[in-house]
């Protein structure tokens, strides 16, 4: 946290090099200049749906999940109306989701116990989200992003990509590069951080071909292998 405000250079063990201050402010408002409003691509219509949607997105697509969950939240608003379809009419539901029979069983349990102990409202703290059953770190921090805006960091693959590619934040574990974005990343950009580095991973700085020749940090970027032509659809 004191790195955040004294200003200095942001290191990580093992690093070349990572990107200092003026830097970062410049990486990110690139970033926020380009999309001021960002958000989640999966589709919901309250905090319940958005807590189903990133539980069943764990090694999905959300353009996947967002097929799945179209006609199922039509039907299905809140905890209890989950219970009450049961988890094989569930099934029928998601079935085009990988993992889907083990996220229909966790769906059905979150929600009974949402019932239990929070009168079916999806509670605002991490220990009690990543206790819910396939709720872990990860989509425990993007609900409380994207429901109540808390300055959270979730780390999945997309963002330990450009952490590591850019030098924002270097790691060798998920958690090593959240623990790094919270150090370097000052306000006012902490609250959208997530969401413009997982957009840039999914659409720019991609895993196997980083389209670097139209990335708007591409100065800033410690990469050293950068793509910078354009040729039969694939950079080279
Ligand atoms: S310059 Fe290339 S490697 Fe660096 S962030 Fe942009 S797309 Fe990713």
């Amino acid at each position: 946290m004191a790195d955040r405000q004294t200003g200095g250079a942001l290191h990580d063990e093992g690093c070349a090099w990572a990107l200092k201050r003026a830097n970062v402010i410049d990486f990110y408002s690139r970033l926020a200049e380009a999309n001021p409003d960002p958000r989640t691509e999966l589709e919901f219509e309250n905090t319940y749906q958005l807590l189903v949607a990133v539980v069943l997105s764990a090694q999905s697509t959300d353009v996947g999940v967002n097929k799945a969950t179209r006609a199922l939240f039509a039907q299905v608003k809140n905890p209890a109306e989950m219970v009450a379809l049961g988890k094989t009419k569930l099934i029928n539901y998601i079935k085009t989701i990988g993992l889907y029979n083990t996220k229909a069983k966790n769906v059905i349990a979150l929600s009974e116990i949402l019932i239990r102990d929070y009168d079916g409202v999806p509670p605002n703290n991490q220990m009690a989200l990543e206790a819910l059953p396939g709720v872990g770190r990860k989509t425990a921090n993007v609900v409380r992003n994207t429901a109540w805006g808390e300055e959270t960091f979730a780390v999945d693959t997309h963002i330990f990509r450009v952490g590591n590619r850019t030098g924002l934040a270097r790691g060798k574990t998920p958690l090593a590069v959240e623990k790094a974005l919270d150090k370097a990343t000052p306000d006012p950009f902490r609250r959208d951080a997530h969401h413009w580095l997982i957009l840039h991973g999914r659409y720019v700085c991609r895993a196997r071909t980083p389209e670097c020749w139209r990335c708007l940090v591409v100065d800033l970027c410690a990469f050293n292998d950068k793509i910078f032509r354009f040729k039969s659809g694939k950079g080279v």
